[in-house]
């Protein structure tokens, strides 16, 4: 028999971890029962910490740990599940294909950012949504502190005031001055579509959170969305301009 994960994040990882756990306390040999993980990379990105400076070191490697529980690492990505004939087939980092029956499966492969239909949005907005986009914003962050200091260099704007863009917005006051260095003053503004900050976490917990915004000289622009992207900053849907050479 064959159980196939595919991905190597939290889910992927735990599943791999739980179902050997489960093949050892049943006394089921990995010969009887193969336990298959096919990921792209043998890495755990800890995507939760993606808005902390050094980004790249936020990963942790799997090979070892898969090896020791006797789980078969797969290179590649799931192109296509055929649940019917129960075979996934993978596109290998090779350019090859290869096709792995299963007896059961678990699909394992995450999410992805939501990225509206913004003009200028994907020409120069930035994410800590996956590794790569969290290393592009750290270089740009690094980058600023070689442009001259006016206009919008020392300003950051945060698109979304829900967990992770709390998160972002409040990192970014101390990762701007250790670029810019302790004399700099960071502004960072947080804008919401919402007429709260954390819309999503109610009433209860939002004047810790505005106490806490306001100790780090957070702003919030709140009611209004962003509408546009240029290369120096942001237009809300209110009409406010926004110079930043920063938007995340
Ligand atoms: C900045 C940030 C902050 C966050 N903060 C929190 C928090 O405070 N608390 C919290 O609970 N959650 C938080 N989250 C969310 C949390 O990180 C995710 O919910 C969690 O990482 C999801 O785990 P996962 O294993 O489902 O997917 P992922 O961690 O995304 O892993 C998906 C895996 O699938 C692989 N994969 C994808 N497609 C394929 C394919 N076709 N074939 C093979 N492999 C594939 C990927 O390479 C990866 O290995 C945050 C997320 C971000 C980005």
């Amino acid at each position: 028999m064959r159980l196939i994960i595919i991905g190597a994040g939290f889910a992927g990882m735990y599943a791999a971890l739980s179902a050997a756990r489960l093949r050892d306390i049943h006394g089921v040999s990995p010969e009887d029962l193969e336990i298959a993980l096919i990921a792209p990379e043998p890495t755990l990105v800890i995507r939760p910490r993606l808005y902390e400076s050094k980004p790249e070191t936020l990963t942790a490697p799997l090979l070892d740990v898969l090896n020791a529980i006797d789980v078969v690492y797969v290179q590649g990505s799931a192109e296509t599940i055929d649940t019917k004939a129960r075979v996934v087939q993978v596109a290998t980092t090779k350019g090859t294909r290869k096709t792995l029956s299963y007896d059961r499966l678990v699909v394992a492969t995450g999410s992805r950012l939501f990225r509206p239909n913004i003009p200028g949005l994907a020409k120069h907005g930035f994410s800590v949504d996956q590794l790569d986009d969290a290393i592009a914003l750290d270089r740009h962050l690094h980058s600023l502190a070689n442009r001259p200091a006016m206009n919008g260099r020392d300003t950051v704007v945060v698109a979304g005031g829900g967990f992770t863009g709390i998160e972002a917005a409040t990192e970014m006051p101390a990762r701007l001055r250790a670029v810019l260095g302790n004399d700099a003053k960071p502004r960072v503004i947080i804008v919401d579509r919402n007429n709260a900050i954390a819309p999503d976490m109610g009433a209860g917990p939002r004047p810790v959170i505005e106490d806490a915004l306001r100790k780090l000289g957070v702003e919030t622009r709140l009611g209004a969305g962003v509408a546009s992207l240029d290369k120096s900053g942001v237009t809300l849907s209110d009409g406010e301009r926004i110079e930043a050479e920063t938007v995340i």
